[in-house]
């Protein structure tokens, strides 16, 4: 530890703009919690500036994965002129701000269902001033809105499959539903397909195209974290 700490110290003194160091242990729970220890310094709320964009969060309570850096910029251009684009998971705006700022959509709805989360949405979408996110603080199941959406991000897992029944609750008689879930290496891509499926069945919806399916990350040894945009 005391190594660890002198390490952090010594990374301070040597990089100006840091002020306080921590070390993760990992990301928990349904909120995505990470497990954080400071090392040295105090002030774990920070500003993270990733293409142009802020993201403000407090990096002892709220988890920011860099592995999704790529995801974040991938759905800016396939957004066509005047989506009403729902971002279901929406935590502090890891999708929403990138897209309410660069893409077509016209409307953002972001639901965030951790109090915590939900008030650095807002401050980020002040501190980036976009004026076409709707925030909403609410469990994805239970909140209702005022229109029907183009497109659904669901940017959370596991057990995604669960909130498919939901989703198509907000989709319009066409859509596209960008799917995340972790998966093992042999399950790729026969069962998330089938989830999609399945579900789609079961709401009067059938997937009319498969727009992309990529892996975004390796999550833990054997599991990966995929990502399907479908067609409806
Ligand atoms: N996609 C993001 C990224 O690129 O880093 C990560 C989003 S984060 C893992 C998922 C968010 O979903 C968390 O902020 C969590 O609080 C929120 N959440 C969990 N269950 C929810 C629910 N039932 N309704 C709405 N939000 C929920």
């Amino acid at each position: 530890a005391y190594e660890k700490k002198q390490a952090a110290k010594a990374a301070a003194q040597l990089l100006p703009y840091v002020r306080t160091v921590c070390e993760l242990y990992g990301v928990s729970g349904k909120f995505r919690k990470p497990r954080v220890k400071i090392l040295f310094g105090k002030e774990t709320v920070t500003t993270h500036k990733e293409n142009n964009i802020f993201y403000r969060l407090d990096a002892s309570k709220i988890m920011f994965s860099k592995g999704n850096l790529s995801e974040r910029k991938r759905l800016i251009p396939q957004i066509k002129n005047g989506e009403v684009v729902l971002d279901g998971f929406a935590g502090i705006g890891y999708f929403s701000l990138g897209l309410a700022r660069f893409s077509r959509a016209k409307k953002i709805y972001s639901i965030e269902k951790n109090r915590t989360a939900f008030g650095y949405l807002k401050e980020n979408i002040r501190l980036n001033r976009l004026d076409n996110i709707e925030p909403i603080c609410g469990d994805f199941r239970k909140v209702r809105l005022p229109e029907k959406v183009d497109r659904i991000l669901m940017g959370y897992f596991p057990y995604t499959e669960k909130f498919l029944g939901a989703a198509f609750g907000f989709l319009k008689t066409k859509g596209i539903i960008t799917y995340h879930n972790i998966f093992s290496r042999g399950d790729i891509w026969k069962k998330p397909l089938e989830q999609l499926k399945q579900s789609a069945k079961e709401n009067g919806y059938r997937i009319s195209k498969i727009h992309g399916k990529r892996i975004v990350k390796g999550y833990a040894p054997g599991i990966f974290h995929v990502v399907i945009d479908a067609e409806f």
